[in-house]
Protein backbone atom coordinates (compact mmCIF):
# COMPACT_ATOMS: atom_id res chain seq x y z
CA UNK A 1 0.00 0.00 0.00
CA UNK A 2 1.40 3.15 -0.54
CA UNK A 3 2.32 5.67 1.79
CA UNK A 4 -0.08 8.42 0.39
CA UNK A 5 -2.85 6.24 0.51
CA UNK A 6 -5.41 7.52 3.65
CA UNK A 7 -5.68 3.87 5.16
CA UNK A 8 -1.88 3.64 4.96
CA UNK A 9 -0.98 2.73 8.85
CA UNK A 10 2.43 3.65 8.53
CA UNK A 11 2.31 6.85 9.82
CA UNK A 12 6.06 7.23 10.64
CA UNK A 13 6.89 7.34 6.66
CA UNK A 14 4.26 9.44 5.98
CA UNK A 15 5.36 11.85 8.58
CA UNK A 16 8.85 11.79 7.19
CA UNK A 17 7.92 12.92 3.83
CA UNK A 18 5.90 15.98 5.51
CA UNK A 19 8.60 17.25 7.20
CA UNK A 20 11.06 17.00 4.11
CA UNK A 21 8.20 19.00 2.53
CA UNK A 22 8.40 21.67 5.00
CA UNK A 23 12.51 21.85 5.43
CA UNK A 24 12.22 22.23 1.74
CA UNK A 25 9.69 25.23 2.08
CA UNK A 26 11.49 26.55 4.74
CA UNK A 27 14.23 26.91 2.09
CA UNK A 28 12.57 27.97 -0.04
CA UNK A 29 11.33 31.31 1.62
CA UNK A 30 14.86 31.83 2.92
CA UNK A 31 16.12 32.12 -0.35
CA UNK A 32 13.42 33.63 -2.13
CA UNK A 33 14.60 36.13 0.51
CA UNK A 34 18.05 36.97 -0.50
CA UNK A 35 17.22 36.12 -4.16
CA UNK A 36 19.13 33.19 -4.39
CA UNK A 37 17.86 29.41 -5.54
CA UNK A 38 17.55 26.49 -3.10
CA UNK A 39 20.53 25.07 -4.66
CA UNK A 40 22.68 28.09 -4.88
CA UNK A 41 22.15 28.68 -0.79
CA UNK A 42 23.42 24.80 -0.61
CA UNK A 43 26.71 25.83 -2.25
CA UNK A 44 27.21 28.43 -0.16
CA UNK A 45 26.43 26.96 2.96
CA UNK A 46 28.66 23.58 1.77
CA UNK A 47 31.70 26.18 0.55
CA UNK A 48 31.32 27.84 4.20
CA UNK A 49 31.13 24.69 5.67
CA UNK A 50 34.30 22.22 4.52
CA UNK A 51 37.94 22.56 4.56
CA UNK A 52 39.23 24.43 1.60
CA UNK A 53 40.89 21.45 -0.30
CA UNK A 54 37.48 19.93 -0.08
CA UNK A 55 35.48 22.32 -1.84
CA UNK A 56 35.67 21.28 -5.31
CA UNK A 57 32.77 21.13 -7.96
CA UNK A 58 32.85 17.37 -7.62
CA UNK A 59 32.37 17.25 -3.85
CA UNK A 60 29.61 19.43 -4.24
CA UNK A 61 27.80 17.42 -6.86
CA UNK A 62 27.77 14.30 -4.55
CA UNK A 63 26.52 16.47 -2.12
CA UNK A 64 23.77 18.02 -3.80
CA UNK A 65 23.12 14.77 -5.45
CA UNK A 66 23.57 16.13 -9.06
CA UNK A 67 26.03 16.33 -11.64
CA UNK A 68 29.29 18.29 -11.73
CA UNK A 69 27.78 20.19 -14.84
CA UNK A 70 24.77 21.44 -13.09
CA UNK A 71 26.97 22.88 -10.16
CA UNK A 72 29.11 24.43 -12.49
CA UNK A 73 25.92 25.87 -13.63
CA UNK A 74 25.22 27.17 -9.76
CA UNK A 75 28.87 28.39 -9.39
CA UNK A 76 29.19 30.21 -12.23
CA UNK A 77 25.57 31.76 -11.44
CA UNK A 78 27.22 32.89 -7.63
CA UNK A 79 30.56 33.95 -9.31
CA UNK A 80 28.24 36.33 -11.36
CA UNK A 81 26.51 37.97 -8.63
CA UNK A 82 29.72 38.26 -6.52
CA UNK A 83 29.16 36.17 -3.94
CA UNK A 84 31.59 33.63 -4.55
CA UNK A 85 35.47 33.04 -6.56
CA UNK A 86 37.12 30.03 -8.21
CA UNK A 87 40.93 30.25 -6.74
CA UNK A 88 43.53 27.92 -8.37
CA UNK A 89 45.48 25.77 -5.98
CA UNK A 90 48.77 27.21 -4.65
CA UNK A 91 50.47 23.30 -4.76
CA UNK A 92 48.53 22.25 -7.99
CA UNK A 93 47.86 25.16 -10.30
CA UNK A 94 44.90 22.58 -12.12
CA UNK A 95 42.76 22.16 -9.24
CA UNK A 96 39.97 25.22 -8.59
CA UNK A 97 38.80 26.09 -5.08
CA UNK A 98 36.01 27.83 -4.50
CA UNK A 99 35.99 30.63 -1.97
CA UNK A 100 33.41 33.11 -0.07
CA UNK A 101 33.61 37.05 -1.14
CA UNK A 102 32.28 39.47 1.17
CA UNK A 103 29.08 39.56 0.22
CA UNK A 104 28.92 35.85 -0.14
CA UNK A 105 29.62 35.51 3.42
CA UNK A 106 26.94 38.33 4.27
CA UNK A 107 24.53 36.19 2.80
CA UNK A 108 25.69 33.03 4.46
CA UNK A 109 25.06 34.86 7.80
CA UNK A 110 21.48 35.47 6.60
CA UNK A 111 20.19 32.18 5.27
CA UNK A 112 21.98 29.66 7.88
CA UNK A 113 19.62 30.17 10.15
CA UNK A 114 17.51 27.76 8.40
CA UNK A 115 16.25 25.22 10.60
CA UNK A 116 15.37 27.00 13.90
CA UNK A 117 11.44 26.24 13.14
CA UNK A 118 12.17 23.13 13.86
CA UNK A 119 14.60 23.30 16.71
CA UNK A 120 12.23 25.44 18.48
CA UNK A 121 9.09 22.47 17.88
CA UNK A 122 12.02 20.21 18.57
CA UNK A 123 12.82 22.30 22.15
CA UNK A 124 9.67 21.88 23.28
CA UNK A 125 10.07 17.85 24.19
CA UNK A 126 11.64 16.99 27.26
CA UNK A 127 15.22 16.26 27.29
CA UNK A 128 14.49 12.32 27.45
CA UNK A 129 12.14 12.71 24.03
CA UNK A 130 15.17 14.35 22.68
CA UNK A 131 17.77 11.95 23.33
CA UNK A 132 15.54 9.50 21.68
CA UNK A 133 14.30 11.14 18.68
CA UNK A 134 17.66 12.05 18.34
CA UNK A 135 19.35 8.20 18.55
CA UNK A 136 16.59 6.88 16.32
CA UNK A 137 17.08 9.34 13.82
CA UNK A 138 20.81 8.70 13.87
CA UNK A 139 19.90 5.26 13.65
CA UNK A 140 17.68 5.86 10.09
CA UNK A 141 20.46 8.15 9.12
CA UNK A 142 23.41 5.86 9.17
CA UNK A 143 20.91 3.48 7.35
CA UNK A 144 20.48 5.67 4.95
CA UNK A 145 23.88 6.97 4.46
CA UNK A 146 25.17 3.12 4.06
CA UNK A 147 22.96 2.30 0.91
CA UNK A 148 24.19 5.92 0.00
CA UNK A 149 20.91 8.46 0.07
CA UNK A 150 22.57 11.21 2.36
CA UNK A 151 25.74 12.52 1.17
CA UNK A 152 27.63 13.46 4.63
CA UNK A 153 30.87 14.75 5.82
CA UNK A 154 32.26 15.34 9.13
CA UNK A 155 35.16 16.97 11.55
CA UNK A 156 38.31 15.53 11.59
CA UNK A 157 38.15 15.28 15.38
CA UNK A 158 35.68 12.67 15.22
CA UNK A 159 37.45 10.75 12.13
CA UNK A 160 39.39 7.27 12.44
CA UNK A 161 42.54 8.99 10.00
CA UNK A 162 42.78 12.10 12.11
CA UNK A 163 46.41 12.18 14.80
CA UNK A 164 46.43 15.21 16.76
CA UNK A 165 49.58 17.16 16.90
CA UNK A 166 51.20 14.84 14.98
CA UNK A 167 53.48 18.45 14.24
CA UNK A 168 53.62 19.38 17.37
CA UNK A 169 54.78 23.57 16.98
CA UNK A 170 53.97 23.77 13.45
CA UNK A 171 51.44 26.23 12.44
CA UNK A 172 49.85 22.92 11.15
CA UNK A 173 50.18 20.58 13.78
CA UNK A 174 47.31 17.92 13.28
CA UNK A 175 48.13 15.09 10.51
CA UNK A 176 45.66 13.35 8.38
CA UNK A 177 46.70 9.51 7.76
CA UNK A 178 44.40 9.23 4.25
CA UNK A 179 44.63 12.17 2.59
CA UNK A 180 48.27 12.47 3.88
CA UNK A 181 47.98 16.83 4.90
CA UNK A 182 49.15 18.78 7.55
CA UNK A 183 45.28 20.81 9.18
CA UNK A 184 45.31 23.26 11.27
CA UNK A 185 43.18 24.26 14.30
CA UNK A 186 40.78 25.99 11.50
CA UNK A 187 41.15 23.31 9.56
CA UNK A 188 39.85 20.33 11.51
CA UNK A 189 37.04 22.03 12.84
CA UNK A 190 35.07 22.33 8.80
CA UNK A 191 33.77 19.66 7.19
CA UNK A 192 35.57 16.75 5.05
CA UNK A 193 33.69 14.65 2.45
CA UNK A 194 36.16 11.86 3.03
CA UNK A 195 35.40 11.72 6.86
CA UNK A 196 35.55 8.26 8.35
CA UNK A 197 34.35 6.93 11.32
CA UNK A 198 35.68 3.24 10.85
S1 LIG B 1 39.83 12.17 6.05
FE1 LIG B 1 39.40 12.46 8.22
S2 LIG B 1 41.29 13.24 9.16
FE2 LIG B 1 41.46 13.42 6.92
S3 LIG B 1 40.89 15.53 6.52
FE3 LIG B 1 39.05 14.25 6.27
S4 LIG B 1 38.04 14.21 8.27
FE4 LIG B 1 40.10 15.00 8.57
Amino acid sequence: MSIFDPLYSGQITRSFFYIGQAVKNILWEKSKHEHLTPAQVKVLLFINYTRNDAITVGNIAKYLSCTPATVSGVVDSLEKKDLIRRVRGLDDRRKVHLKLNPAGRKAVGVVESIGYEIEDIVSEFSSEEQEMLEKLLERISEKLIDIGLIYTGDICTACCYFKRDHYLGESKPHYCDSLHIMLSEEDICKECPYYSKN
